[in-house]
């Protein structure tokens, strides 16, 4: 089973008659073990890929994570087409609970909080806005040099679907005009900014 399976029920989803939606999809994404993670028509990646690390088991390892991408952003781009096509004031975020660390610095493919290396922090984040909600007036500011954590994912989910909570902090949404940079709290009191020394 692939992570297309989420695309029908979302069209039931998006066809129901409601003001407001508030969908949350979950996939398998490219989770151990990638080779089940795509059909085998993106098997696509086959040659020698680009690593320190000089053994079959990486190349092999990171084609197949190479793959599962590629299908991961065919599924991303398939939730946004879907969206898209309904033609309403929507926006979709997209983004990882953790990266993967695939014989990059680690002669190893994995991920785990105890010890963590760069690319097991580093996610992808992507914000897509409809042309609906892109023509509403707003003040957000579109800045993707802004650095964030998913710690204060929520207050940017709020910000954009218009909504407030008590504990909002709109200095926390990457969004609005009042965000301040903070250094991001990875692990018991140690900043992403002090562990990989990067401003
Ligand atoms: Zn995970």
């Amino acid at each position: 089973m692939f992570d297309d399976k989420v695309i029908e029920p979302l069209k039931q989803v998006l066809l129901e008659d409601a003001k407001n939606k508030f969908i949350v999809i979950h996939l398998m994404g490219t989770h151990f073990n990638y080779s089940n993670r795509y059909p085998p028509e993106y098997d696509i990646f086959k040659t020698k890929p680009v690593t320190k690390f000089k053994h079959d088991l990486a190349y092999k390892t990171i084609n197949e994570y190479d793959n599962a991408m590629l299908y991961n952003d065919y599924i991303i781009n398939s939730i946004i087409d879907e969206v898209s096509r309904t033609d309403t004031e929507s926006f979709i975020i997209y983004f990882s609970d953790h990266g993967e660390d695939v014989y990059e610095t680690l002669n190893a493919a994995n991920h785990y909080e105890a010890n963590g290396t760069k690319p097991m922090f580093d996610i992808p984040f992507i914000l897509w806005l409809s042309e609906n909600y892109k023509s509403t007036e707003n003040s957000f500011v579109w800045d993707t040099e802004r650095k964030y954590s998913l710690e204060s994912i929520i207050h940017t989910i709020a910000d954009l679907s218009n909504i407030t909570f008590a504990g909002y902090n709109p200095d926390e949404s990457i969004v609005n005009p009042s965000f301040k940079e903070i250094n991001r709290n990875i692990l018991n009191g140690k900043y992403y900014e002090e562990v990989f020394n990067e401003e």
